[in-house]
């Protein structure tokens, strides 16, 4: 049987030789240009993307703000767009801080998250300007509310509520639970107190409440949930504590196709569902409605990214399986190892071959160094032919490591059909640049 392709996201095509193309753009000259294995996005795509979750919250919300969860890909030229589109941002680390700042961001639009911030980086992020904290327990905000004193300022906060809800995805990105090691729980009392405490301490400024199920979320009701439990939330902090909040972040999370056999979300669609409950049950409760925050990472630029590599070794192991071997591996895509996750892979150049089943591996010293077990691949697949792994953008480059010393490959930008550098392949020198 031939290999029956899927071509999962709508900036994949084969020109009439057969050669893939990605952002209309042929891949061969681009790996013949930058070597692989590459990281490659289609920045119109990006672009494309945060007008739709823009043009959304506009159509749908009276008030409503989209913030790009920039851990999904944090580099300079991404801030640089995400500034050009005006999006906000969540930042989570003084690197993520660092780099922003470097492309021109203001950080008044900037959302500080993470379960720990350390001293340090409380104060590196309000002498940085980060508009607003989002506080995940009360030693975080005694801290906050501590060094904001010192320096004389008060600092903007929102509160991380764990709604208790389940979002039915992987166990490693489902953070909405009441024993997730993430915010401060409702069912356990600790959401109120944190409340209370916030609006007791003299430097720090209570915005509102956020909450983050999860990622890669098929469930449209996972957010209904979430939204129901956080409105009843600031409308029970309102009787209580005669606070009303001015903003709810309902956080990120919507799922990104990686295969055909995932579906395919409407983020318009689902905005304007999530926009009509939240409008309707804040009339119910009697409340104003919040500004409402969203903060999508990956469906921002998942499948705007793509990574090409060059096949090496091919291994048959008679009676058993057959591997393929990449030039890159679980330091460029933890994502399989981590999670298991699913991943459609294609060869570059079409082939007329059958089709044969296939795991494609890394180069890494570690059985577990793979990017998808038991897919097809053309039978013909040899050393030196070009593979593309498909819907790459976010948590590869972010997540990617120099494990067995191996330099992160390059990063390149394709806009309108022309290619441009935005990180550089690392070099043997670079890996030991910090060594003394
Ligand atoms: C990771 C994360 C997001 C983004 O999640 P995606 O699945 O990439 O959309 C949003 N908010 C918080 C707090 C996060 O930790």
């Amino acid at each position: 049987m031939l290999l029956k392709e899927k071509m999962i996201c709508p900036n994949l095509e084969r020109d009439k030789s057969g050669e893939l193309c990605f952002g209309g753009v042929r891949l061969s000259p681009l790996a013949e240009k930058y070597g692989t294995p590459l990281y490659l996005y289609d920045e119109d795509r990006i672009r494309d993307r945060c007008r739709t979750y823009i043009g959304a919250v506009n159509k749908y919300f009276e008030s409503a703000r989209v913030l790009y969860a920039s851990k999904a890909a944090s580099f300079t030229r991404l801030y640089e767009i995400m500034r050009e589109e005006g999006m906000g941002i969540d930042v989570v680390s003084i690197g993520e801080i660092y780099s922003a700042r470097k492309a021109g961001f203001d950080l008044s639009g900037a959302y500080f998250h993470s379960n720990n911030k350390t001293d340090y980086d409380v104060e590196y992020a309000i002498d940085a300007g980060v508009g607003y904290f989002v506080v995940d327990n009360a030693e975080e905000l005694y801290a906050i509310d501590r060094i904001a004193s010192e320096r004389g300022v008060s600092q903007k906060v929102l509160l991380r509520i764990t709604p208790g809800i389940d979002p039915h995805t992987y166990a490693a990105v489902a953070t909405g639970k009441v024993d997730s090691k993430f915010g401060s729980a409702i069912e356990t009392g600790q959401a109120l107190e944190i409340t209370s405490l916030a609006l007791s301490l003299s430097s720090v400024k209570l915005v509102g409440f956020h909450c983050h199920v999860g990622s890669q979320v098929f469930d449209a009701d996972v957010y209904l949930k979430a939204a129901r439990v956080m409105l009843d939330f600031v409308k029970d902090i309102f009787d209580r504590l005669d606070f009303l909040a001015e903003e709810l972040d309902i956080g990120g999370g919507f799922g990104v196709r990686y295969v055909e056999s995932q579906p395919e979300i409407d983020i318009d669609k689902s905005i304007m569902e999530v926009a009509a409950f939240m409008r309707a049950y804040a009339r119910e409760l009697g409340i104003t409605l919040p500004t409402v925050l969203f903060e999508p990472g990956r469906s921002i630029v998942a499948d705007a990214g793509l990574t090409l590599y060059t096949v090496g070794t091919v291994k048959r192991i008679p009676g058993y399986k057959s591997y393929v071997s990449v030039d890159g591996g679980m330091t460029d895509n933890p994502r399989y190892a981590l999670y298991g996750s699913p991943y459609t892979i294609l060869p570059v150049i079409e082939s007329a071959s059958e089709s044969e089943t296939v795991s494609v591996v890394g180069r890494c010293c570690e059985s577990g160094d793979i990017i998808q077990e038991n897919i097809p691949l053309p039978s013909s697949v040899s050393r030196g032919d070009l593979l593309a792994c498909l819907t790459t953008g976010a948590y590869h480059y972010s997540m990617s490591s120099n494990y067995n010393k191996l330099p992160r490959p390059p990063v390149v930008m394709l806009a309108g059909g022309v290619d441009k550098l935005a990180i550089r392949r690392e070099t043997p020198e670079d890996l030991c640049a910090l060594e003394v």
